[in-house]
């Protein structure tokens, strides 16, 4: 009787599941487990443990609660696990992240070296890391080559949920790490809930999404992040739902390939998590001390005195998720208007995020930092009075996280401290003068450029 175990990371789903399908189709048995690995279950962020703790539940529950938890180093764990049920092989998905490539590197070799095999028939993105190359055969740089070469590639089908699945009984679990208290409000976990979110979102507002999406107040994004990120569903499944000869339909296959284009970016250069991609630009002038501290408090806290911003970074606490615009305008003010390392900002994204992920999150901060490897980084300052008036013209969006502000005019909201009286009780004045600020930050580029 031959046995394999199926390592569920970030594929935790039943459905157009080819890691699972083909563990299925080698074996008579399955033991489908998830390793708590405590170097990523710790710097996760209560949001994401949160979240990660009810996706498990829901897993398996699908898999009439066979699946098998153990926590440690995955290469002892599964090495451990692998002897236990004499399984002659191990499934699972890629990754691109430079600490996932290790472990899985150094789960294969223990894995091997003891006689059983290791297979990865799919990964998290719709074209595999790697697969999409330029004429020269190197990683893309810029997005809209990539993009071209992106939609050319014929993504499968996906395949339907297993109709049956044998598992070893009797297997001993730990049980389903305890989900942490969480101050945000988040969304529901699991398989089902991206089902009905995917429907919920692709019944109607896809059509919109082209004009829509960037209108933090309207919420008209598909929020479908947090379950990409674990995998409760894949982007082959959305874009087989699409007709990318609509224009709505085809901004949002275009999004799902800028999450793909990170994911390049970060395998080809996996030293970019955390260092400028573009080194030049590594050795900007950055404020650093008390007052650096004190200015990264305000922002983290959302009391900038700007209310596009601060409304952003009150989300962000809020509900463990931010909309893309409000992403970029804050994340542009941490490093272009405070001069604070993009990293810092990286890291308390990461920490609250709920969709928190290395690639998407860590290269939109080199994005914004212009530090990336985009072809035009240094004038890449956004405005944060003018980013509110175009993208949140009533203010909708500032008073439904700024409360101090509910009571302010339109006209006014942008900036509250052009009031006869200056902003309202408890509000700030604005934190810096952004005109002044971005020529600071003009000069410092132009001292590592020139
Ligand atoms: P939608 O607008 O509905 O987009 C659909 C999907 O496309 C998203 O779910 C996402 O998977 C992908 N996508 C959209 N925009 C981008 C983008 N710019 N880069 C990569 N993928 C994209 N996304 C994350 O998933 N995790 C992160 O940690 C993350 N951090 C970010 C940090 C910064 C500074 C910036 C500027 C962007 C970041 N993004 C991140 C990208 C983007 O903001 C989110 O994917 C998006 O807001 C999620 O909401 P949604 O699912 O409603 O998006």
């Amino acid at each position: 009787m031959s046995r394999a175990l199926v390592w569920f990371r970030r594929d935790l789903r039943l459905s157009d599941n080819p890691t699972l399908r083909e563990a299925i189709d080698a074996s008579d048995e399955i033991v489908p487990v998830f390793v708590v690995d405590p170097s990523l279950w710790d710097a996760a962020g209560p949001n994401r443990r949160w979240f990660l703790s009810g996706s498990l539940a829901e897993l398996d529950e699908s898999l009439d609660r066979r699946l098998v938890v153990r926590s440690g180093p995955p290469a002892t764990v599964l090495r451990a696990l692998a002897a236990e049920v004499d399984a002659e092989a191990v499934y699972h998905a890629a990754d691109v992240g430079p600490y996932g490539r290790e472990r899985d590197e150094a789960v294969r070799n223990a894995l091997e070296n003891d006689g059983r095999s290791v297979h990865t028939p799919d990964g998290p993105y719709a074209v595999a890391p790697g697969e999409v190359c330029t004429k020269s055969g190197d990683t893309y740089k810029v997005f809209t080559p990539f993009y071209r070469a992106w939609s050319e590639v014929d993504v499968p089908e996906p395949i339907p949920r297993p109709r049956r699945i044998d598992v070893v009984d009797g297997v001993d679990s730990e049980g389903i790490p305890e989900a942490p208290e969480v101050d945000a409000s988040l969304p529901d976990p699991g398989e089902e809930a991206a089902g009905e979110q995917a429907d919920r979102f692709l019944r109607s507002a896809v059509d919109a999404y082209d004009d829509r999406r960037d209108y933090p107040a309207s919420d008209e994004t598909s929020r479908l992040s947090v379950y990409l990120k674990f995998g409760a569903i894949h982007p082959r499944q959305l874009l087989a739902r699409l007709d990318r000869r609509k224009p709505g339909h085809k901004t949002f296959a275009q999004e799902l390939a800028w999450r793909d284009f990170y994911a390049h970016v970060l395998h080809r250069w996996p030293e970019s998590a955390w260092s400028a991609w573009n080194d030049k630009l590594a050795d900007i002038q950055l404020d650093t001390g008390s007052e650096a501290d004190e200015a990264f408090a305000a922002w983290s806290e959302g009391r900038t005195g700007y209310p596009f911003i601060d409304a952003g970074m009150r989300q962000l606490l809020a509900e463990g998720w931010m909309h893309n615009r409000a992403r970029m305008a804050t994340a542009s003010f941490l490093v272009k208007d405070l001069h604070l390392d993009w990293t810092r900002g990286a890291r308390w994204f990461l920490h609250h995020l709920v969709d928190g992920d290395i690639s998407s999150n860590n290269h939109g901060w080199q994005w914004a930092a212009g530090t990336g490897t985009d072809a035009a980084p240094y004038f890449r300052i956004f405005n944060p009075v003018r980013q509110s008036e175009r993208f949140d013209p009533d203010g909708e969006y500032i008073r439904r996280w700024v409360p101090e502000l509910a009571d302010v005019d339109s006209s006014e909201i942008h900036e509250p401290w052009k009031r006869p009286d200056g902003p309202p009780p408890g509000y700030p004045e604005p934190m810096v003068d952004h005109a002044t600020e971005r020529d600071e930050a003009l000069r410092r580029y132009e001292r590592v450029t020139s």
